[in-house]
């Protein structure tokens, strides 16, 4: 049976549970196929419909223009780092990152690897807030420039796309992908790993405008070249199956609930009530990210002292709410509330977080 647990994970996430009980049922046999999706040759004519299938309900959930690709490619957001750099790096040789947390770090870091990377902002010591766009140093003759839309350990996230005067903007929305609407056509390259808002980890989504590609350094591997994967469909080589078909299921999932615009209102009303609770604690729990780029799907928190932490997280585990630790490099707690947690299970934590509260004062 199932363990009453609420998974907070910040990824490997809570999937849906509808979507998890439909994959069980057609594991073993998929339709009338006689096989499991993990059997199949990735050249069959039932997988050719998966992957079909799976692009076309993402196109339509996100309303993705005609002139961009959607591909399905393996190697995660770690992977994309370098991709991203490898296929696009070669335009002008120079590229410019927006640093604001961890994992755009990272990527800058990666990116160096294949040409020259301009920071956009300075170097921050601690990273609390998104420095206002007037203060960012942008470069005309950019190839692209980058940015994490949602910092997954900070817990700060773009509540805007940035403006980059025509230059290709190129997004990481590993960490907040299809949680609400955007203007697909104002971005060059959009990247995701799975394994948060959309399926099991293995399967990587890119989105990229087709005026982008034949940039790819001739270094660039093949499984990795946005061109050859766009000219084949994502089929040059054995893709990631099981996460393509999965992925589909979470998109459908996602269209009948009612679209990434319902995917906002929840996360709005789920985050608002962990912040508020935050908030109104005079100081026992506090969030030390600015207000307007606070995250959405991952709320970082800390308790007064240490001690308090540990317990919390021994209570807070006890009842069944799990993997609420802070990332090791910023201590703490962190809630995660991607799209499969519920308004219910958000409840549950807050209720939690009161009663602790006022038993540790
Ligand atoms: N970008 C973001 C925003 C992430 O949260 C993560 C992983 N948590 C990554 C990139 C790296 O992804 P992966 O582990 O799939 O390489």
């Amino acid at each position: 049976g199932k363990m009453p647990t609420i998974n907070f994970g910040a990824g490997p996430a809570k999937m849906p549970e509808d979507v998890m009980r439909q994959a069980q049922r057609e594991f073993v046999f998929y339709g009338n196929t006689g096989l499991s999706v993990i059997e199949m040759s990735h050249r069959s004519s039932h997988y050719e419909n998966i992957n079909q299938s799976s692009q076309d309900t993402l196109r339509r959930i996100l309303k993705v223009p005609d002139n961009y690709k959607i591909l399905f490619l393996q190697g995660g957001g770690t992977g994309m780092f370098a991709a991203v750099a490898m296929n696009l790096m070669g335009r002008t040789g120079t590229a410019d990152y927006l640093v604001t947390g961890s994992w755009s770090a990272k990527a800058a870091k990666e990116a160096a690897k294949y040409g020259k990377v301009n920071l956009v902002v300075p170097k921050a010591n601690k990273y609390t807030e998104i420095p206002p766009p007037e203060t960012w140093n942008l470069d005309s003759n950019a190839s692209y420039l980058y940015y994490c839309a949602n910092e997954t350990v900070h817990g700060v996230e773009f509540q805007y796309v940035p403006e980059s005067n025509g230059v290709p903007l190129v997004a990481d929305m590993s960490s907040n992908f299809l949680s609400r609407p955007f203007d697909v056509s104002k971005f060059g390259v959009i990247f995701a790993g799975a394994q948060k808002n959309v399926g099991p980890s293995g399967v990587t989504l890119v989105i990229v405008r087709e005026d982008l590609l034949g940039n790819a350094l001739p270094i660039c591997p093949l499984v990795f070249d946005f061109t050859v994967m766009a000219q084949d469909n994502s089929l040059h080589n054995t893709p990631p199956t099981f996460g393509v078909y999965f992925t589909g299921l979470v998109f459908k999932w996602i269209e009948e609930k009612g679209g990434v615009e319902k995917m906002a209102e929840w996360a709005k009303a789920k985050s608002s009530l962990v912040y508020d609770t935050i908030d109104q604690s005079n100081g026992f729990y506090s969030c030390p990210v600015n207000p307007e780029c606070r995250s959405r799907m991952n709320i970082p928190f800390r308790i007064k002292t240490e001690e308090l932490e540990q317990l919390f997280l021994k209570e807070a585990q006890s009842k069944g709410m799990i993997q609420l630790k802070g990332h090791r490099i910023v201590g703490g707690i962190r809630a995660s509330l991607y799209n499969a947690v519920t308004l219910d299970e958000t409840n549950t934590l807050v209720q939690f977080m009161k009663e602790f509260m006022k038993s540790h004062q």
